[in-house]
């Protein structure tokens, strides 16, 4: 599937969603089976790791559909970056998308800066360039936006698979917000 029948997919999934008309359903022994041999997921989906913000559920998807990612703050890091190298190389996906979220706890975390222990700095300093871009005292949903925006520029500036995928193979990739009080998922 192109990039653009992926996201148009997504965005329909997302509809069904937010009006309670999720029409996938919930898989048998038989579609669990069907699957067994082989993925080619359409989407990657580079996502915070927060409860609320569920993608296959947000995306009305089910088995073998998307190709989810889930890391506090969807920062591209070292695993991120090759989970999805391994999409784009090996099953032909052709989007990607980065999605921020209301409230998110690490660019919160991020914004008030402090000692959080050497784990969770790690992972903020990956977050702190928006913050600095934008200064503390921005609206956090600009933030949260941004930090979006970082880790979709590094993608690319930090994998050379997924810059030539996107400069030569059809690869795009897109940000996206979701919104914790309807569901709803805007897009940039
Ligand atoms: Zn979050």
């Amino acid at each position: 599937m192109n990039w653009k029948d992926a996201l148009q997919r997504l965005k329909d999934g997302n509809e069904k969603f937010t009006s309670a008309k999720r029409d996938t359903a919930v898989p048998d022994a038989a579609e669990i089976k069907r699957h067994t041999d082989g993925q080619s997921p359409y989407a990657i989906i580079l996502s915070c790791a927060d409860s609320r913000v569920a993608p296959e559920l947000a995306f009305d998807t089910g088995i073998g559909e998307v190709f989810v990612l889930r890391v506090a703050g969807n920062v591209a890091n070292t695993s991120t970056i090759a989970s999805i190298e391994y999409a784009v190389a090996h099953l032909g996906t052709k989007l990607i998308v980065v999605m921020g979220h209301q409230s998110c706890g690490a660019v919160g975390a991020a914004v008030a800066g402090g000692d959080n222990g050497p784990n969770l700095n790690k992972l903020v300093s990956y977050i702190q360039p928006a913050v600095e871009k934008l200064g503390k005292d921005a609206d956090v949903a600009d933030i949260i936006k941004e930090n979006a925006n970082v880790s979709a520029s590094t993608l690319t500036s930090q994998s050379d698979i997924i810059s030539n995928a996107v400069a030569s193979d059809g690869v795009k990739i897109v940000t996206a917000y979701y919104n914790l009080d309807s569901g709803k998922v805007d897009f940039a």
